[in-house]
């Protein structure tokens, strides 16, 4: 078993259904500490291929229920020092709680990289609970039902990352399936340009139910790469599923978005591109989803060099979190200027799915910080000491610093324009999460 995780919050969110879903009877019991009202439970979680030690804490937070801080209790806390990755469960249908405030503010102050999943989602439950939870500043949350066994793949997603000698960067995006949502208004060209994809590839492997009964998802293969079309309003039109839907609301929108690790906005190039246009994709971004954009319609378009201009102007607007959105122009109906479509897609998923050696990213920590010092904060210098990727699907990557609390914002953006820069992300966003503290993954 290559890593651990702990599954931690406050009682009845779902812990010990997502352990015995993980790790079924492989579970062992950990004999009971004086003060604590119930066993640990560990043992050898399984996701996919995915191998992992998970720990249980449930009914480890009863020990001193008398104060939320008497929650999280020194077990808990040790299960957490055990622990590679800490593995947040909120209620989804309870929504977010000041006990899941307490611990998700407790787990930030940490090194620990944190993984934040919404249980009880099934059957689309628990929405409110995945909107409000992104207020927590854990990342983007990920809808699971322990019970149902729904969301393990995101959930896989997320937690494959931890797992030690995982192949690394491009060549293992390679061989995965590139899961690819097609977004935008009425009318721009979604479904047409669905059937002008799908229609060229030969390998189509039909509609297939997708992960969960409402979806769809259409497959084929790119240059020898999977590609899935997830859930669009164009996708259930053309598979007559549901009743017409000649817009895709905010919810599917959303519900697609989930799934997907590249996002595609249509904009129709003809015609004025407003800010309600990129509404979706830069929802999408704030998701921690890769996007590009499609400018279509283009053969409609006279004057291209200036149509062009208004839109990058837009979407540096829209997009200031990912700068370098691969933005093509071309026409769906013709066919004209889309070879360079899934390229640009394929680059924003890669670059999604990259890490970056921590030694690389260490110089350039060390050049960033001389071209342009940290400022001051209470008349000393702020030390930036240590830079890793905790995480890929989107690039998140820990910065530890001597007073995170007093590293301004603007600093912070500075360091991502740079990281964006120097390793070429185009169409992801990066995440930089100040931390406290020496580096806790230097070798000891
Ligand atoms: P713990 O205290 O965090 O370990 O929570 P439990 O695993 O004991 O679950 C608390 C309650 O939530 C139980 O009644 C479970 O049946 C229920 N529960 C757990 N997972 C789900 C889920 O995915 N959906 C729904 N609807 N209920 C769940
Ligand atoms: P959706 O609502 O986004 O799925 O849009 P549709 O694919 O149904 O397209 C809306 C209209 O725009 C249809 O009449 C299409 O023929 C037309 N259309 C789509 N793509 C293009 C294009 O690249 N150029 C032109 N001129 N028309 C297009």
């Amino acid at each position: 078993m290559s890593f651990t995780v702990a599954i931690v919050g406050r009682p009845n969110v779902g812990k010990s259904t997502l352990f015995n879903r993980l790790v079924g009877r492989r579970a062992a019991l950990v004999a009971p500490t004086p003060g604590v009202t119930r066993d640990r439970r560990e043992g050898e979680g399984r996701i996919g291929p995915l191998r992992f030690r998970a720990i249980d804490t449930a009914g480890l937070e009863e020990a001193a229920p008398e104060t939320l801080a008497g929650r999280m209790t020194a077990q808990t806390e040790r299960a957490l020092a055990e622990a590679d990755v800490a593995l947040l469960l909120i209620d989804g249908r309870a929504g977010v709680t000041p006990a899941d405030t307490f611990f998700a503010n407790r787990l930030r102050r940490r090194a620990l990289p944190v993984v934040l999943a919404i249980n009880k989602c099934e059957g689309g439950g628990g929405e409110s609970g995945v909107a409000e939870s992104h207020a927590l500043g854990l990342g983007t949350p990920i809808p699971i039902s322990a019970e149902h066994g729904d969301g393990l793949s995101d959930l896989y997603d997320a937690l494959a990352p931890f797992e030690s000698g995982a192949r690394a960067g491009a060549d293992a995006a390679a061989d995965e399936v590139l899961r690819l949502a097609i977004v935008g208004r009425p009318n721009v060209g979604k479904s047409t340009l669905l059937n002008r994809l799908v229609g060229e590839a030969r390998t189509i492997t039909g509609a297939e139910p997708g992960l969960t009964r409402d979806s769809i998802a259409v497959r084929w293969s790119w240059r020898g790469r999977p590609v899935e079309l997830v859930d669009t309003a164009g996708l259930r039109r053309q598979a007559r599923t549901t009743a017409p839907l000649d817009r895709l609301s905010a919810r599917d929108a959303t519900r697609a978005m989930g799934r997907a690790a590249v996002v595609l906005a249509v904009v129709d190039a003809a015609t004025p591109v407003g800010r309600q246009d990129l509404a979706i994709a830069a929802q999408a971004i704030e998701e921690g989803r890769a996007v590009a954009v499609l400018l279509n319609k283009w053969d409609l378009v006279r004057n291209r060099a200036s149509a062009r201009a208004a839109v990058r102007e837009r979407l540096d607007e829209a997009f200031a979190q990912a700068k370098g959105v691969p933005v093509v122009a071309g026409s769906a109906l013709t066919g004209a200027g889309l070879g360079g479509l899934m390229p640009a897609v394929a680059r924003a998923f890669d670059a999604w799915n990259r890490r970056v050696p921590t030694a690389a990213l260490n110089r350039w920590l060390a050049q960033a910080g001389a071209h342009h010092p940290p400022p001051l904060a209470a008349g000393r210098r702020l030390k930036l000491r240590y830079v890793t990727q905790v995480k890929a699907r989107p690039p998140t990557f820990a910065l530890f610093v001597s007073r995170p609390a007093a590293l301004p914002e603007g600093y912070r953006r500075y360091l991502v324009n740079s990281l964006r820069a120097e390793f070429d992300f185009p169409g992801t966003p990066l995440r930089l999460l100040p931390r406290a503290g020496r580096n806790p993954y230097a070798p000891r």
